[in-house]
C-alpha cells in the first residue's frame, strides 16, 4: 500500500471517517554549501521525492489528536498544554509531538489562527540521516494549519516559523536551510540560498544528470555538543580576525585571499574549522555560474572538494562516509560525490550521468557492502516541489 492509502486507512480506523485533506512536504538533500548557514554563506539545497504525509480534518474537540503511524503512537495537545510542553492530560508530550506541538505554538506565537485537528502522518524521509525528516514533518503541519487556520503565508515565512519551532521549541539549534527547501522546492531545480539576506533563486539542475543519495546505514548523530563547539570555533575565528579586518560579520565577509594572509594568527584548530567555512563559501559562489553553463564536471570537482574539506579541515565525516563517497568518486560517470547533512554519519549525495545511474548504484551498493559489512540504501532521486496541499 502506497504511504497516503496507509495514512488515509488509519485515519479512518483512527477516527470513523475519511480525512478532509492530504498534505505532502518533502525531505531535502544539499548538494553544496555544508555548514555554512549558520556562518552567513549560500548554501544549494533540493527538495526530494521523500516526503512527509499528513492527512487531517479540522475537531470540534478542545485539543489536537495526531498520529504517527510509523512509531504506532498517538499524542493530544491543545493550545493551553503545549505552552508546558505536555500533552492535554499533562503528561510529557513524545519526542516525535515537540514537531507538530512546536509548530503549533511558533504559529500561536504570531497571534494566528490554529484550530484543533485530528491527523495521522508517516513519511518515507529516512530519520536522523542528514535528509530533515523533521522539517519535513514540521512543514507538513505548517500546510496542515495554515488550510484550517484562514490565513497564508508565503513559504519562506513559513519555513522561518518551523525554524523558530525547531529553534525554541524542540531545542534544536539548525539553520533555515531544511526547512526552507522543504517549504520553498520545485521540480527539477536547485535552489540557491544566501543565508544572511534570504535572498534565493531556482537554478535548474541539467536535464543530463540525476542526483542518487546512498545511506551509510551508519547513525552517529552529531552531539548538540558537538555542533556548538564547531559553531563556536567559526566565532571565535571570526572574533580574532576582526583585529585585522574589523568589519567583518561573519566569515562570509572574509575571502580565500584574506584569510591566507591572515591565517597564521589562528590556533590550529580554529584555523582548520574556518578555513571549511571560507573556502565552501567560496565553493558555493562558484555553483550558479557553473550550473548555468553546464560544466558539471566542474560542479561536481566542488563537490568532492567539498567532502574532502569537511573530512580533513571541518572533521565532522567518519570511516563510513569516507568509503562509500570514496568509492562513488572512482566509478564512472559519477561527476562528485560527497557526505551530506551534519555528518558523522548518514548519507552522501551524488551526481551522476543519468545513463549511468542504475549501473552506479549497483557498483556503489555492492563495493560499499564488501568493505564494510553494511547493507546501504541507495536512492534515485528526483527533485520535487515543496510542501504543499494535494486535496
Ligand atoms: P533529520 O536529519 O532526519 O531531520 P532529526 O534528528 O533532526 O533528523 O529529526 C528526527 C526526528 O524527527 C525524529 O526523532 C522524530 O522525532 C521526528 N520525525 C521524523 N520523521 C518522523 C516520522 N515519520 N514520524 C514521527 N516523527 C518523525
Ligand atoms: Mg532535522
Amino acid at each position: 500500500m502506497n504511504i497516503i492509502d496507509q495514512i488515509i486507512t488509519r485515519y479512518q480506523e483512527n477516527f470513523g471517517q475519511m480525512p478532509d485533506h492530504i498534505a505532502r512536504a518533502p525531505g531535502r538533500v544539499n548538494l553544496l554549501g555544508e555548514h555554512v548557514d549558520y556562518n552567513d554563506g549560500f548554501v544549494l539545497p533540493a527538495a526530494i521525492d521523500r516526503a512527509t504525509y499528513v492527512a487531517f480534518s479540522p475537531t470540534d474537540a478542545p485539543h489536537s489528536t495526531l498520529v504517527a503511524a510509523d512509531f504506532n503512537q498517538q499524542t493530544f495537545f491543545s493550545a493551553e498544554s503545549i505552552s508546558s510542553k505536555t500533552q492535554a492530560d499533562a503528561s510529557p508530550l513524545p519526542e516525535w509531538g515537540l514537531y507538530p506541538a512546536g509548530v503549533m505554538w511558533s504559529l500561536m506565537q504570531e497571534n494566528l489562527s490554529v484550530p484543533s485537528i485530528n491527523a495521522v502522518f508517516a513519511s518515507d524521509v529516512p530519520r536522523g540521516s542528514g535528509l530533515s525528516s523533521s522539517a519535513s514533518v514540521e512543514m507538513a503541519f505548517m500546510i496542515a494549519w495554515q488550510t484550517l487556520g484562514g490565513w497564508a503565508l508565503p513559504p519562506m515565512q513559513l519555513a522561518l516559523l518551523s525554524q523558530k519551532a525547531e529553534n525554541k521549541y524542540v531545542g534544536v539549534n539548525c539553520g533555515i536551510m531544511d526547512q526552507f527547501a522543504s517549504a520553498c522546492g520545485a521540480a527539477n531545480k536547485l535552489l540557491l540560498l544566501d543565508c544572511r539576506s534570504l535572498e534565493w533563486k531556482a537554478v535548474p539542475l541539467p536535464e543530463n544528470v540525476s542526483i542518487v543519495i546512498a545511506d551509510t546505514t551508519v547513525r552517529r548523530k552529531l552531539t548538540s555538543g558537538e555542533y556548538n563547539k564547531h559553531r563556536a570555533a567559526c566565532e571565535e575565528a571570526v572574533r580574532l580576525l576582526q583585529q585585522n579586518l574589523p568589519n567583518i560579520k561573519s566569515l562570509r565577509d572574509v575571502s580565500v585571499e584574506e584569510f591566507n594572509r591572515l591565517a597564521d594568527q589562528l590556533p590550529a584548530e580554529i584555523e582548520k574549522r574556518a578555513r571549511h567555512v571560507v573556502e565552501e563559501i567560496g565553493r558555493s559562489n562558484q555553483a550558479e555560474a557553473l550550473l548555468e553553463a553546464g560544466d558539471i564536471q566542474s560542479f561536481g570537482r566542488l563537490m568532492n572538494e567539498c567532502h574532502a574539506s569537511l573530512r580533513d579541515l571541518y572533521e565532522v565525516s567518519c570511516p563510513e562516509l569516507n568509503v562509500m563517497a570514496g568509492i562513488a568518486q572512482s566509478i564512472e560517470g559519477c561527476y562528485g560525490a560527497r557526505l551530506t547533512g551534519a555528518g558523522f554519519g548518514g548519507c552522501t549525495v551524488n551526481l551522476v550521468a543519468k545513463e549511468r545511474v542504475d549501473g552506479f548504484s549497483k557498483i556503489l551498493a555492492k563495493s560499499y557492502e564488501s568493505k564494510t559489512g553494511l547493507h546501504p540504501e541507495i536512492y534515485i532521486t528526483s527533485v520535487s516541489n515543496g510542501a504543499e496541499l494535494l486535496k
